[in-house]
């Protein structure tokens, strides 16, 4: 984790927040790559969740929501954990992450054994709305984004016209005041979550659950994390939410331990019929066939957009030998992420910087990708050299342009360049005016 850590500071992936003032306890920053990789994977999902699909479609609510929203979900009265202190250490922990030991539970930092009973901590910020800090301005930021999606059902419903089984999907930030943050970006205070709620008729639910649990899997399968290495975990009845039905857990192997990277949960009907009662709005569905009215049921993928990006990393990072600029066999350390996903798809070199008709050629192919992928041009340092610096970042093609491109050399190998592969190191000469064709069917 250490080398994982280090590299995404050193190459711009993820900060620190407020770094420069002793940062902020589980807030991060993404920095250019950072940025690239987080927003690669939430279009994805969005293209998959919601282009690709007649049945979804999509919103993006507001983080303040009015504070009846958060009482009727239930999330003001329940959505706390379980918190204790060790009075030796003085640490705050969630009664979870004790250590237990001959049936005594334990401080995981000190060993201390007297620890307090544990007490209910709301995880929600809380925060004022207007000029004046009392009771009736209260709201929090919001825990989830799933609220906003029930509250706005009945819009949603209406604008888009569609009918049952359909889903409504929303991209955006949620913040937990979690009393641990740790683990990186795992468990962060301000994170992103990609939701959809898809409703359906009560007797349909079970099935949907299994179908969006097949859905998530592909997804992740497809930006590059094989199924041998998530893992699904069936909620049991005891540790699920009281109204949810059927939960799934989906885990990725983490090199901190097997760890939830996104929730499939059956929601029934609890959350609209919550915020119906509160509001006395009716929040149904009218069916044109059977003529009858009711609330539907929904079953909800939640996943994480940090823990998305961290399992990327993690799963992409390896370090195997490649020769340096002498011939001598040194550790390169590759990101070895999907093409569709890495930040940046393709770098361009031209082979010395000092020669004028090559550096020109290589900003003319830069030009050519630009239009079709996010491309990178360096020039400076030995060419190996700047190859080390793609493969660190993931990078999954380089373009260099030498004296065969001029046809100095061989005028049949005119305008042709080397394209090299990140994880074989394999170079094939190919004609520039073929290089987007090529890449873009190997990204995709
Ligand atoms: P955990 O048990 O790890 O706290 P959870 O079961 O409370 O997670 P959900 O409420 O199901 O999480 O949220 C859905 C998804 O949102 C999670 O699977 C995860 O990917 C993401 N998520 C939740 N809490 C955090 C957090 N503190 N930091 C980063 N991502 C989070």
């Amino acid at each position: 984790m250490e080398k994982i850590v280090s590299l995404c500071k050193r190459r711009g992936f993820i900060f620190q927040s407020s770094e420069i003032y002793g940062g902020l306890n589980g807030c991060w920053d993404y920095g250019p790559l950072g940025v690239e990789l987080k927003r690669n994977v939430k279009n994805y999902w969005w293209r998959v969740m919601v282009h690709e699909r007649d049945d979804v479609v999509g919103m993006d609510g507001s983080i303040l929501m009015n504070r009846a929203v958060w009482k009727a979900s239930g999330h003001e009265d329940t959505f706390t954990d379980p918190m204790v202190d060790c009075r030796s250490c003085k640490a705050r922990l969630r009664t979870d992450q004790l250590v237990e030991k001959k049936g005594i539970k334990q401080c995981p930092n000190c060993g201390g054994k007297d620890l307090t009973a544990p007490r209910a901590f709301n995880l929600m910020f809380k925060t004022y709305v207007g000029a004046t800090e009392d009771e009736s301005s209260i709201t929090y930021l919001r825990p989830e984004t799933a609220q906003a999606i029930f509250v706005q059902f009945k819009n949603v419903l209406e604008v888009s016209r569609k009918k049952l089984p359909f889903g409504i999907a929303q991209v955006g930030k949620a913040f937990r005041n979690e009393i641990n943050p740790r683990n990186f970006t795992f468990r962060s205070r301000e994170f992103e979550q990609m939701e959809l709620e898809y409703f359906c008729r009560a007797e349909e639910g079970m099935k949907w659950l299994d179908y969006w649990l097949e859905e998530r899997l592909k997804f992740y399968e497809n930006i590059g994390i094989p199924r041998a290495q998530l893992h699904v975990k069936t909620v049991p009845d005891g540790e699920r939410a009281f109204y949810s039905k059927g939960t799934y857990d989906i885990e990725y192997d983490f090199p901190f331990g097997r760890q939830e990277l996104e929730g499939v949960a059956y929601r029934t009907d609890y959350d609209l019929s919550q915020h119906q009662k509160a509001s006395g709005k009716s929040l149904e569905y009218f069916d044109e066939e059977t003529k009858q009215k009711f609330i539907p049921h929904v079953v909800e993928p939640s996943a994480g957009v940090d823990r998305t990006v961290l399992a990327l990393i993690c799963e992409a990072y390896s370090e195997d030998e490649a020769p340096d600029e002498k011939g001598k066999m040194e550790t390169r350390v590759v990101l070895r992420l999907h093409p569709q996903i890495a930040p940046i798809k393709c770098a361009v070199f031209p082979l010395l910087k000092n020669k004028e008709l090559l550096v020109e050629k290589a900003k003319e192919i830069v030009d050519l990708l630009r239009p079709h992928m996010n491309v990178f041009y360096d020039e400076s340092g030995a060419i190996g050299r700047r190859y080390r610096r793609q493969d660190e970042i993931g990078t999954p093609f380089g373009v260099t342009v030498d004296f065969e491109t001029l046809g100095e050399k061989d005028p049949a190998l005119r305008d042709t360049v080397t394209l090299r592969d990140r994880d074989s190191m394999k170079q094939e000469r190919v004609p520039v005016k073929d290089l987007p064709s090529i890449l873009v069917s190997r990204i995709s």
